[in-house]
């Protein structure tokens, strides 16, 4: 295969070589079942023990609060259909526009069966109005849902200051941090979430694993039901090589979080910048203060994102766009509409995501190319007069 240059890390990560080897004993020689009586599957119980741990010391919470899942999806899908459960007499829910779909579609439908939903908007940076959260909450809401940060944009909201205003009002706030762990420090010991979802493959790890924090007396109720795995909320046999995967994961996460935090944001910076001053009528989206160190995503006026992307993968470039082609019309992202970028630009609107794996060559060459990418595209748009 052509070399491939990875721009496109918020939507998956290479997995680490080092968790690579960890997970491979798992689908090889210790296959066991840990529920088994047998020593043979039993002692595969302590690697997960040991995963839940490595994950608990990243989020700064104790291991008996992390409960393995699928992926983000079901971790979303799962704290907010599972506080509305168990909390039958509260019918309300607030989340904001801008939003993953793991999050947003599930609100929707819990919507069509009869609850209250809220979702707030954003201003032209991507940020909500705490004040206008806060007057929304009250004795009705069951939970709140808010991200960390956001995959389109890399906006990161004020957890910690709207998981109090939460806590104030007695409501149950869960967070979907699926683009936020492994990129910045979090301290939920610090906090006042009661949920978190993350995602494995978002952080190095394989596909196919995740976990919901659950802060010990959150009321929630089981979301998969069988055996007794997870505490019974999340029955079903574990996926051992994925969950120990995930634990060495958060392992190198939390040892190089800073180092790589500062490499990261260098290079993000340097694409950022140079294509904001070297190609015609760029504009940032988002805050660029609050933002994770590896996402930039930048409009390029009056042209279509598919078409830089195809261009871009001409040179084994991978990166994302914010339109989504869906039944042969353009539609820009939900997240672009809500922050209230114009039509034009929210059409031509690309997301670099970097990672630890990402190299100032491969910045340079991204650098080097996309200028003559966008002035050949504008020479044949339609939208430039
Ligand atoms: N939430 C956010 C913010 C995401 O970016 C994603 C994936 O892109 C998800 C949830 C879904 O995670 P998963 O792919 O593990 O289901």
């Amino acid at each position: 295969m052509a070399k491939v240059i990875y721009f496109d890390n918020n939507a998956t990560t290479k997995v680490a070589p080092e968790v690579f080897e960890a997970m491979k004993p798992f689908l090889t020689d210790l296959y066991g079942n840990p529920s088994s009586m047998h020593t043979f599957g039993g002692q595969v119980e302590k690697y997960i023990r040991h995963s839940r741990e490595s994950i608990a010391g990243l989020l700064g919470c104790d291991s008996s609060e992390i409960i393995f899942t699928s992926c983000g999806t079901e971790s979303d899908n799962a704290a907010i259909k599972g506080v509305l459960e168990a909390l039958p007499e509260k019918r309300k829910i607030i989340t904001t526009r801008v939003e993953h779909p793991a999050v947003l579609a599930t609100c929707r439908q819990m919507q069509t069966l009869g609850y209250k939903l809220v979702e707030l908007g954003v201003n032209g940076e991507g940020q909500i109005d705490l004040n206008e959260l806060e007057s929304q909450v009250d004795d009705d809401t069951a939970i709140v849902t808010i991200m960390y940060a956001n995959n389109e944009t890399g906006v990161i909201f004020p957890i910690d200051k709207i998981a109090a205003i939460v806590k104030a009002k007695g409501a149950v706030f869960h967070t979907d941090a699926v683009q936020a762990v492994g990129k910045i420090p979090l301290n939920l010991d610090k906090s006042n979430i009661d949920l978190l979802s993350l995602s494995g493959h978002k952080l190095h790890a394989p596909k196919g694993v995740g976990v919901l924090y659950i802060r010990k007396g959150t009321r929630i109720s089981p979301f998969i039901i069988g055996g007794h795995q997870e505490k019974s909320r999340r029955a079903g046999t574990e996926n051992v090589a994925g969950i120990v995967a995930l634990g060495r994961a958060a392992e190198l996460a939390a040892k190089e979080i800073k180092q790589e935090n500062t490499k990261v944001k260098k290079l993000r910076d340097r694409l950022e910048n140079a294509l904001l001053i070297n190609c015609p009528d760029a504009m940032l989206n988002g805050d660029k203060v609050n933002r994770l160190p590896n996402t930039t995503n930048i409009s390029f006026e009056f042209i279509e994102g598919e078409a830089i992307l195809l261009s871009l993968d001409q040179f084994g470039i991978c990166a994302s766009s914010g339109s989504a082609c869906t039944s042969g019309s353009l539609e820009p992202s939900h997240v672009m509409r809500a922050m209230g970028v114009p039509f034009t630009a929210a059409h031509g609107s690309i997301r670099f995501s970097l990672s630890r794996y990402n190299t100032e060559e491969e910045v340079d060459f991204v650098i080097e190319k996309m200028p003559g990418i966008i002035n050949r595209l504008r020479d044949i748009s339609p939208f430039v007069k």
